[in-house]
């Protein structure tokens, strides 16, 4: 009887005990009394594997974090792989931009023009045609043959004018287009002793007449 008054005193500290919490006195009295009691001794051991079993809980819960963190990373991973294969065309494009604009595919036969005014000569671009930084003069030779730009422009030495317009802003980004459709009016002066003036494509080596002396 007074056996079975012990153990009920001794579970309500086998948690403590379990836990190694409880007092040094409590823990002396439930080390004694588990040497020789089977029943608490039992309780005892199952309390130690729940112990270890949410020791394991633990364990595969730090994992679980651990692979949801291996996970974000690699999210964050694949985006930027994704981010950085996305800027690429926009990378060569800007590597692409010391070439010559298209004349057929800006329409610059529609967007480049040669205008005459008390002042002189007038370069007006429109559209596509306004993405562009423009070289001038550019030398031809007498059969109107391109010979390339000439920095330090010599009118004797040439029988044309030559124009290029190069690619000075990304025009196309899926979806966007942009587009300056404003006129655009670039002063080149009185031009005396010229009677044509081209456009040069230097992609195609072609020259397109902009303008001809009346
Ligand atoms: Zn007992």
């Amino acid at each position: 009887m007074k056996a079975k008054k012990n153990c009920e005193l001794i579970r309500d500290l086998l948690p403590l005990y379990a836990d190694g919490v409880c007092s040094e006195e409590s823990r002396q009295a439930v080390a004694e009394h588990i040497a020789d009691c089977q029943e608490c001794r039992d309780m005892l051991n199952k309390m130690g594997q729940h112990i270890s079993i949410s020791a394991d809980k633990d364990v595969s819960a730090v994992k679980a974090i651990r692979k949801k963190i291996h996970i974000r990373q690699a999210i964050i991973i694949i985006i930027s792989i994704f981010i950085i294969l996305n800027l690429f065309p926009l990378l060569m494009l800007f590597l692409n931009m010391d070439c010559s604009m298209n004349y057929e595919k800006y329409n610059l036969a529609e967007n480049v023009r040669i205008v005459e005014d008390s002042e002189g000569l007038w370069l007006v671009t429109t559209n596509e045609a306004n993405n562009s930084v423009f070289y001038l003069p550019t030398l031809s030779d007498e059969n109107g043959k391109h010979m390339g730009y000439d920095d330090d422009f010599d009118a004797d030495k040439k029988v044309g004018y030559g124009i290029t317009l190069k690619q000075k802003r990304i025009t196309e980004i899926s979806p966007f287009i942009l587009s300056y459709s404003q006129e655009q009016r670039t002063k080149l002066g009185e031009m005396k002793n010229i009677s044509e003036i081209f456009y040069y494509d230097d992609k195609t080596n072609t020259e397109y007449l902009l303008w001809k002396a009346e």
